[in-house]
């Protein structure tokens, strides 16, 4: 690490996604002269979090024609900047809260806050087999994705049949939400029960419009352009069959940016940081998280950013209580 002096801040912000940039936005107009670090390919997801990876956002207000999501995040970036944020493009891979100001430490720097706010999200978990990847050999993002909410109603999966991997909430509910546009969903799930909750499950359960492919996991994806079809095989007996679908949607879980943290807030058994509720408030007083590394129901880029401004007002509560800001109340 170079040896140059602590950056000494109210608050430091670790993440780039919705909820970095709308505490990064909020703080910096409290004048709170937020330091934000962005990270460099943190989690392999370039500064801008995963709206970054995919294409057009068509569920954020303000934006009627839709937007490309690293054009969003490239606005909310800007904004930030425009009230006096810094941002460094580095990845936070050491932190100690265990007293004030907290220290955040890069390869770069350590920056002393006495506030810091974590959003550095999570990250869909994605299955590899033949035609799951980027590129020109893969249908990734031209009919495989990993967020029914965010990519169901695209004109490719209407009135087509769709299929869901997994079989907790996540696949539940995404199945149930595909109903609304594909002609049938299946959900191919690998063991012959799901671990949803009851409710999701009966939900699932008595949908006409969905089949249950059980003992299964997907080996293939073929097509013209984008998906035509899977090649699902059959754990139990090894029989492998065509799936003629026009969608594939992962639903097989998340893993939260949390690792850097080396276990100094309390987590769920999942990695998630627990907040106390309502509020964005964590095991240590002071430091607050926002965004989808605390949520593991709503994952959108407008509940990110609405916790991020509750994450940014938390913080500038907590400043005043303690006598440290020096900026004004929003
Ligand atoms: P993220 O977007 O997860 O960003 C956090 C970022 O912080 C990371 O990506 C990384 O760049 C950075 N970071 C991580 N660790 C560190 C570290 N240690 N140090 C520094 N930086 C770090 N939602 C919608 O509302 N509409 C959509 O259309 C939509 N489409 C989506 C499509 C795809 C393919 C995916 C994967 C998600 C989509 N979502 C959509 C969900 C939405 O992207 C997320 O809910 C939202 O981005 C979460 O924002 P966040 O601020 O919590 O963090
Ligand atoms: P879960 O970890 O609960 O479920 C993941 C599912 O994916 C499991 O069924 C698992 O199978 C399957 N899976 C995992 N890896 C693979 C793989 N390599 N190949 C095939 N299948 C795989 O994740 P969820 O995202 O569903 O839920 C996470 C948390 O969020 C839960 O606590 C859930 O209750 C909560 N949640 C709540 C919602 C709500 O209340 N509305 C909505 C969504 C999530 P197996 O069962 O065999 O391990």
């Amino acid at each position: 690490m170079a040896d140059i002096q602590p950056e000494k801040t109210n608050v430091c912000i670790i993440g780039s996604g919705p909820a970095a940039h709308t505490a990064a936005i909020y703080a910096a107009r409290a004048e709170l002269k937020p330091i934000l670090f962005e990270g460099w390919m943190a989690n392999d997801i370039a500064p801008g979090g995963q709206l970054t990876t995919t294409t057009e956002v068509e569920n954020f207000p303000g934006f009627p024609s839709g937007l490309l999501g690293s054009d969003l995040m490239d606005r909310c970036r800007e904004q930030s900047i425009r009230f006096g944020t810094v941002i460094h493009t580095e990845t936070v891979n050491n932190v100690d809260f265990s007293s004030t100001p907290f220290q955040v430490m890069t390869d770069e720097r350590t920056v002393l806050a006495d506030a810091v706010i974590i959003a550095t999200g999570a990250v869909a978990k994605r299955l590899e087999f033949i035609g799951s990847g980027d590129g020109v050999n893969g249908y990734w993002n031209r009919g495989i994705s990993a967020c029914a909410v965010c990519d169901g109603a695209a004109p490719i999966f209407r009135n087509k049949p769709l299929a869901v991997i997994g079989g907790g909430d996540s696949a539940m509910e995404e199945a149930t939400f595909l109903t609304k546009y594909g002609s049938k969903v299946y959900i191919i799930h690998r063991r012959d029960e799901f671990r949803a909750s009851k409710i999701m499950r009966n939900r699932v359960m008595s949908n006409s419009k969905i089949e249950i492919i059980w003992n299964s996991v997907v080996i293939e994806a073929y097509g013209e352009k984008t998906v035509d079809g899977l090649k699902v095989k059959n754990v139990v007996n090894g029989e492998v069959t065509d799936l003629s679908v026009a969608g594939l949607f992962f639903a097989i879980g998340h893993e939260p940016a949390t690792k850097f943290l080396d276990g100094q807030l309390v987590l769920d058994d999942e990695r998630y940081i627990v907040t106390e509720p309502g509020t964005t408030k964590t095991s240590v007083r002071g430091v607050f998280a926002a965004g989808d590394v605390q949520d593991k129901k709503y994952r959108q880029a407008i509940t990110a950013a609405g916790s991020g401004c509750m994450a940014a007002l938390d913080a500038e509560h907590y400043l005043q209580e303690i006598g440290a800001q020096q900026g004004k109340s929003d």
